[in-house]
């Protein structure tokens, strides 16, 4: 895969992010779901407006793929998150047998700048340096 093509899975991605934030439907997590180069899946931490502890960005975009696919088998595509997923998560993604997992801010990442600097700005910026370091 290309930087390009994930530089535009991980803006949308980011943009799932601030859909969330704008809502303040939850943590400022994105994520996408991508087969054969198409976007299929694509979520947004949910965890405050459904009340659902595992409404993770990651999971969502798993649920809409699948729906999508019609099968639970996510074998062949890959899942592309502003951060790190979360154990929840990654066991979502094991799975679904997710191919490969691209996030752009690791835990450590994530612990300071979003909850200790509370600035979503920075969120984006660390995932856009992630993107032009691979
Ligand atoms: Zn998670």
């Amino acid at each position: 895969m290309s930087n390009e093509s994930l530089e535009i899975y991980m803006q949308k991605a980011i943009e799932e992010t601030y859909d969330g934030i704008h809502k303040g439907d939850g943590g400022p997590f994105g994520s996408v779901v991508v087969k054969d180069g198409e976007i299929i899946g694509s979520g947004h931490n949910m965890v405050i407006r459904k009340n659902d502890p595992t409404a993770h960005g990651e999971l969502l975009a798993i649920r809409e793929a699948s729906q999508k696919l019609n099968n639970f088998d996510l074998s062949g595509c890959i899942l592309v998150s502003t951060g790190e997923p979360s154990l929840l998560s990654l066991a979502a993604c094991l799975w679904a047998n997710i191919d490969k997992i691209y996030y752009g801010c690791s835990n450590d990442d994530i612990q300071k700048s979003v909850f200790v600097m509370k600035s979503w700005m920075i969120l984006s910026t660390i995932c856009h340096i992630f993107l032009k370091t691979i």
